[in-house]
């Protein structure tokens, strides 16, 4: 069987998506003629997981490419996206968020965050639980952050081909965002990968991150 191409995978995945649902080509350890293959076929948001990955890309790709972080996030490295990431997807504490908003300040603009929820059953170091991002998105503190925009919650789940498990982990995020969406205006559900993007769309998904199902495996 004929592999398909990086723009015949782009083509054919953007074709499958309705309009609301939004495709992050995830291009990490990618070199940059895949990603160029990706952006001539039309994809213009690009997802990272590594900070100074993702600025040395950022150099060499056009500049209308929109670059999502969707790794854990050093606090100390923030410093180097700030100039140009335009959603942060896995902020997990308070901390961190004080950092971006900083940074994003220093660089006259507003960064847009998610906040990465544990949904889990495996125990996943990363993401905070419903009832705290609940609290953070509450907090008076918040308020006085005026250079980052929370826009919604991302998830991960766990490692699995079980598809009742991975759609009751989906259901968490779901639930946890309708918790939430109507007093802190989130409009982001950022769920689903190459393996199960599918299923997370029907339970709600608005983002997919998608990697090897268009530049093919990692090494
Ligand atoms: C690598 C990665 C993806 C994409 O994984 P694929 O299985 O290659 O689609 C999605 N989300 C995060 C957070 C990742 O690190």
């Amino acid at each position: 069987m004929k592999t398909m191409s990086i723009s015949e995978n782009i083509t054919k995945l953007t074709k499958q998506l309705s309009e609301d649902v939004t495709l992050v080509a995830v291009s990490k350890t990618k070199p940059v003629s895949d990603l160029m293959e990706a952006y001539k076929a039309g994809q213009r948001i690009f997802g990272e997981n590594k900070i100074q990955e993702m600025a040395s890309k950022w150099e060499e790709m056009p500049k209308d490419v929109q670059w999502h972080m969707i790794g854990h996030v050093q606090t100390n490295k923030v410093k180097y996206m700030a100039p140009f990431v335009s959603l942060i997807h896995a902020v997990d504490s308070f901390k961190l968020l004080k950092e971006i908003n900083k940074q994003a300040k220093k660089n006259d603009r507003v960064i847009d965050c998610l906040l990465q929820i544990k949904i889990a059953e495996e125990d996943s170091k990363f993401g905070m639980d419903a009832a705290d991002a609940g609290v953070l998105l509450a907090s008076e503190e918040l308020k006085s952050l005026q250079n980052i925009k929370i826009k919604g919650l991302m998830g991960m789940a766990t490692f699995t081909e079980n598809e009742k498990q991975l759609r009751s982990e989906f259901q968490k995020l779901k639930k946890c965002f309708n918790n939430l969406m109507n007093t802190y205006e989130l409009s982001i559900i950022s769920l689903g990968m190459s393996s199960d993007y599918i299923i997370a769309i029907s339970e709600g998904s608005t983002m997919i991150r998608v990697g090897s199902a268009i530049f093919g495996e990692r090494v």
